[in-house]
């Protein structure tokens, strides 16, 4: 069985009380705040004006003609709230959000089990898309176009195939990775949107809300706009950082969160003015001493910081590449002149030409 993540909002009509109590059991303590955090409607959902525009008027619309609404393709580096999306369209739609992830649906059987127990409108969100299996993605084409799946019982002369009739979902795929999508999945969704990094000013807007949430008292607003601008874009990142602020200004302060604790806070945490920590200084500074400033592949980025290629393209680059620190050419990952400048080391004007 995958491991999946239901969470109700409105009980319905139709729901047994066991699965309540599995949706209750299946929500991890530590969760329960990030739960409270995040917006439930679209009026609450800050930033990212184009898309919740795209949804607003593609929920009026599937409302208006009782349908489910269209599937969506969510991209963008993580944390930037394609989860969070996933719920506000359930809660719109007055239907529940099954939670669950490419790599967690490891067969057919699976993804089958999920799809039978939703509702009319109910809203299947599966996070890294881009890792689920063959043989499940191919169950999912008709089930997405035409609300059936067809399943094979037995094999051989006794195989016999079983025509499931679907209600009508909306299927949200999450992934920090388009390009590994293939061309017959990305095109069965109707909306597809890129999540941008959020502006500062948004990024203070969702903190504001955050210390509503978290029934923080004595926040100055410059001590927001200094967490945001420290939170490299994105709201996960901003609000991670909003708690550890509050713990230092609980511990070490008298509860009141100053630009000057939040300062001191988060050089504790190894966050500098930019936002950058510990990983992406080392992961600039092997670039820099190891390789001369690239052009250097990812794999031995990865194979000297020992760690995976795959979470320094998703969590570290998408950042560096929008402060114009890292450079991605051909020949591989380069150093720009204002990363070297940060880094206090020389700029090899050659190595970028190099790559051109
Ligand atoms: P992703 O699925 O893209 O990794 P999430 O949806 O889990 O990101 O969001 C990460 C955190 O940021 C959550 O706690 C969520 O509440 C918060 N968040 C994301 N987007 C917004 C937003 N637009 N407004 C307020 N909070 C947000």
């Amino acid at each position: 069985m995958a491991k999946e993540r239901i969470v109700t909002r409105t009980a319905t009509p139709g729901e047994s009380a066991v699965e309540g109590a599995a949706a209750t059991r299946a929500v991890r303590a530590s969760d329960a705040y990030i739960a409270e955090i995040r917006p439930k409607r679209l009026q609450e959902y800050i930033g990212q004006k184009e898309l919740v525009e795209r949804l607003r008027i593609a929920i009026t619309a599937a409302k208006k003609r009782g349908d489910a609404m269209e599937h969506v393709l969510l991209h963008g580096p993580p944390g930037l709230g394609k989860t969070t999306i996933a719920h506000v369209i359930a809660e719109e739609m007055g239907s529940r959000a099954f939670v669950t992830s490419g790599p967690a649906l490891t067969k057919a059987g699976d993804l089958v089990g999920t799809l039978t127990k939703m509702h009319a409108n109910d809203v299947l969100f599966i996070d890294e898309i881009h890792r689920l299996p063959a043989a499940v993605e191919e169950y999912i084409y008709p089930a997405m176009e035409d609300r059936r799946i067809d399943f094979t019982l037995d094999s051989g002369m006794h195989a016999k195939v079983v025509t499931l009739n679907l209600e009508p979902f909306t299927m949200i795929g999450a992934t920090t990775r388009a390009g590994l999508l293939t061309n017959a999945l990305r095109s069965r969704f109707g909306i597809a949107h890129h999540l941008e990094f959020y502006n500062e000013a948004d990024l203070q807007r969702i903190l504001q809300r955050a210390t509503g949430i978290l029934s923080m008292t004595g926040v100055d607003a410059d001590a927001l706009a200094a967490i945001a601008c420290r939170s490299r874009g994105t709201p996960r990142i901003a609000i991670r950082l909003l708690r550890r602020v509050r713990d230092y200004a609980q511990v070490m302060g008298t509860g009141h969160c100053t630009a000057e604790s939040v300062m001191k806070a988060l050089a504790l945490e190894g966050v500098d003015a930019l936002g950058l920590d510990e990983l992406d200084r080392k992961y600039l500074r092997v670039i820099a001493q190891t390789y001369g400033g690239g052009p250097v592949g990812l794999e031995a980025i990865a194979a000297t910081l020992a760690d995976d290629a795959a979470t320094l393209e998703d969590a570290i680059e998408p950042y560096l590449l929008q402060l114009g620190f890292l450079a991605r050419t051909r020949q591989g990952r380069c150093l720009t002149k204002s990363a070297c400048e940060y880094l206090g080391v020389e700029f090899k004007s050659e190595s970028l030409l190099g790559g051109s």
